[in-house]
């Protein structure tokens, strides 16, 4: 069966391919079906309800299954900033240079103790017939004091689990515990019951 993943990034595509081909699942993109999804206004004020906005919108109209997903970083000394903007907390989308910067230049003096984070990833998938499914996943740790490592994307070479920034984790070690990952073994799980 095809479900749509309403995004243009490759990695997600081929995370998500992987973990959810035994289930029998093939997932395309709608460049891949030749066709361009109509740009949306994620403008929910939670990572759930920017994943449903996106996949309700995709599923109208391509009318397959579609999946979306909204993921971001939380700080707690930042009362959970940059969390939904986290593409753009800098000003442009997704300048990660920029972002890193000011998530460094936020936390200036601020001890190790109190620079806990945490990733967060929620998908939805949304069924022509109107059936929905949501899951998230976490991912915790905490903020480095500098940049560490090029794996990885996003805010991954400040982010540091278990004493190791992310950007020092190869794309598998980060699959087996990122929120992303967390989140699509979970989705894979509710898709196990229906299917
Ligand atoms: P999006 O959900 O793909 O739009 O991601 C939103 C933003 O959150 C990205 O631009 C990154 O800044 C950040 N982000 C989400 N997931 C990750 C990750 O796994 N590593 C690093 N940054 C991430």
């Amino acid at each position: 069966m095809d479900f749509l993943l309403a995004t243009n990034n490759m990695k997600k595509l081929a995370e998500m391919q992987r973990i959810l081909a035994p289930l029998g699942i093939n997932v395309v993109t709608a460049k891949m079906l030749g066709k361009t999804l109509t740009d949306v206004v994620e403008d929910g004020d939670t990572f759930e309800a920017n994943a449903k906005i996106k996949a309700l919108a995709a599923c109208k109209e391509m009318n397959m299954p579609s999946i979306a997903d909204d993921s971001g970083l939380c700080v707690d000394y930042l009362d959970g900033a940059p969390g939904i903007y986290s593409a753009r907390f800098s000003g442009g989308h997704g300048n990660d240079e920029a972002n890193n910067d000011l998530l460094l230049k936020k936390l200036e003096g601020v001890p190790t103790e109190k620079r806990t984070a945490y990733y967060v990833c929620a998908i939805c998938c949304v069924f022509p017939d109107g059936r929905i499914i949501e899951v998230r996943g976490e991912c915790h740790g905490n903020i480095g004091f500098e940049r560490d490592g090029n794996e990885g994307f996003g805010y991954d070479p400040l982010f540091i689990v278990d004493g190791r920034a992310f950007g020092r984790y190869t794309a598998d070690e980060k699959d087996k515990i990122s929120h992303r990952g967390n989140a699509l073994r979970a989705l894979k799980n509710e898709l196990e019951k229906i299917l």
